[in-house]
This record gives C-alpha cells, sequence and structure tokens, in this order.
C-alpha cells in the first residue's frame, strides 16, 4: 500500500484531510507533519500534536522559522490582524441553519452560500468561488503569509522523497474563505508539477477540499469520523482557546458547522467545561 503524508496545520481542513487519508491509503501507511514558522500562536502546534494522537498516526513537527524575519504578516508579527467583520461582544454567533448571523449591533450578516458577508459599514467580502477575501483597501489581508503554502508543500515533499511517501494531502480549498492565491488549484497543479520534474519523482498532491466549501468539509468530516479530533483543532486567528467568536476564522468556521446543521464539538468541549 501507498504512504500518504498530511500537511496537518491542526485547524479543521487539515483535520479533515487527515481522516481523508486514513480512509484513502489505511492508517499504518499516513503520517502527518507541521510546521514550526514562527507561528505566534504556538496553540497551533499543540492542537496539530493532539490531533495526530487522536487519530492514531506519527506526527512529526519541523522547523522553518523563517517567515518573522521576512516579515509583513499577522501571523508571525504582531501587527493587527485584519478584521472587517464587526466586533459581536466576544460571543459566538449561534445561527441556526440558513438564518443570519446576528452581530452585537443588530446588523446582520448575509451568509447565503455564494453571497457576500455584508459588513456593518456596508463594505462586502467577496466569497464566492475564486474569488480573493478583499480588505477594505482591494489587497489580500495582512493574515495571508506569502509562500507559505508554497514553502510547506516543498519541504513536505523533500519530507516524504526521503521517506519514500509519494502522497501529500493538503487542506487548501479555493473556495469559501480562502481566495489566497497559493491555495487554488491551478497553483497545486503547478507545483506538483515542479516538485516531479525537480526531485524526478511520482508525488502527487491531493487536495480533497479543494471545490468544498465549510459546510461541506464539516459534513465530510463528520463522515469520516473526524469529530472527536475535531473538538481539539484551533481555528481562531487571535489564539485564543476557547476560541474568540469575532475573528473572520471563528466566523467562518461557525458559518460552516451552522450550514451543515451540526453543532462544533470545539466549542461543545468548551460549554462542557463551563458548566
Ligand atoms: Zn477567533
Amino acid at each position: 500500500m501507498c504512504k500518504a503524508l498530511v500537511v496537518l496545520s491542526g485547524g479543521q481542513d487539515s483535520t479533515t484531510c487527515l481522516y481523508w487519508a486514513i480512509k484513502e491509503f489505511g492508517r499504518e501507511n499516513v503520517s502527518s507533519l507541521s510546521f514550526d514558522y514562527g507561528q505566534r500562536h504556538k496553540i497551533e502546534l499543540e492542537a496539530a500534536r493532539k490531533v495526530s494522537e487522536i487519530a492514531a498516526v506519527a506526527h512529526e513537527i519541523l522547523p522553518i522559522d523563517t517567515f518573522s524575519v521576512l516579515g509583513g504578516n499577522a501571523l508571525t508579527d504582531d501587527i493587527n490582524i485584519d478584521d472587517s467583520l464587526p466586533e459581536a461582544g466576544g460571543s459566538l454567533l449561534k445561527t441556526a441553519e440558513g438564518s443570519l448571523l446576528k452581530t452585537a449591533d443588530g446588523s446582520s450578516l448575509n451568509t447565503a452560500e455564494g453571497s457576500l458577508l455584508k459588513t456593518a459599514d456596508g463594505s462586502s467580502l467577496k466569497t464566492a468561488e475564486g474569488s480573493s477575501l478583499k480588505t477594505a483597501e482591494g489587497s489580500l489581508p495582512n493574515t495571508f503569509v506569502p509562500g507559505r503554502n508554497l514553502i510547506f508543500l516543498t519541504f513536505a515533499a523533500a519530507y516524504a522523497y526521503q521517506r519514500s511517501i509519494k502522497h501529500l494531502i493538503t487542506g487548501v480549498a479555493q473556495t469559501d474563505y480562502s481566495g489566497y492565491p497559493d491555495c487554488r488549484e491551478n497553483t497545486l497543479i503547478s507545483l506538483e508539477n515542479t516538485l516531479r520534474l525537480g526531485m524526478e519523482y511520482d508525488i502527487t498532491i491531493h487536495t480533497p477540499l479543494m471545490n468544498l466549501n465549510k459546510a461541506d468539509t464539516v459534513s465530510l468530516a463528520e463522515k469520516l469520523g473526524a469529530m472527536d479530533a475535531m473538538a481539539y483543532t484551533h481555528t481562531c486567528y487571535n489564539g485564543e482557546q476557547p476560541p474568540c467568536g469575532h475573528c473572520q476564522a471563528c466566523l467562518l468556521r461557525a458559518k460552516g458547522f451552522s450550514e451543515a446543521g451540526t453543532e462544533d464539538p470545539l466549542i461543545e468541549r468548551f460549554q462542557f467545561f463551563s458548566n
């Protein structure tokens, strides 16, 4: 049986991919790899370790602390996260399927699929397939770390080569929130080709979530039996645990679970402890 390596951030998408790989390749053939890239929130690495433990797969962390030296992004530098959505008083936005996300000031975020997320000031975040999440200035948000996925996958491919692993799995998606150019299908196809040529190695990059929206990903995670691990994933851009509930990452996670009609086991875990 072929061996497979999952690039695991500790978030919900890569965790779903880990369970996808276990189903496709068999648990004994799957391992996971995370990167210590100087991220502000080491909680991500702890989440990846815990998820791998629950999934019973080998896990390794590679140190590549270079992005913080490159500078200019909110995930490694001590600068504010672009957060165009209004604050919601710190509480997680609970929504019934198909309803509107209510903000603290009583305005609403329309979240129907393919529609725009309206912010309080009337500006909008485009979430249609293939588009980018644009900030008010029209540029990519400062949570975009230039080159990150390209470098992760190149290191992962080199790691895989040394271990005769021919399948890489990454949780990138070009729908919903991920308007980042290094998450798009054409980028990944091109990178796979580059890696094959550059290493003379028959490696395949699998992107099982590429064309799924967040709700589809939640449904897939449920189907794959990933919910026990999902309770220990980390998404919040503010690095908070329990999650802050108002950053873009938290809002989109909540939207996905809401539209899938499923309780988020991460939220349930903290509710359990607070009761
Ligand atoms: Zn958050």
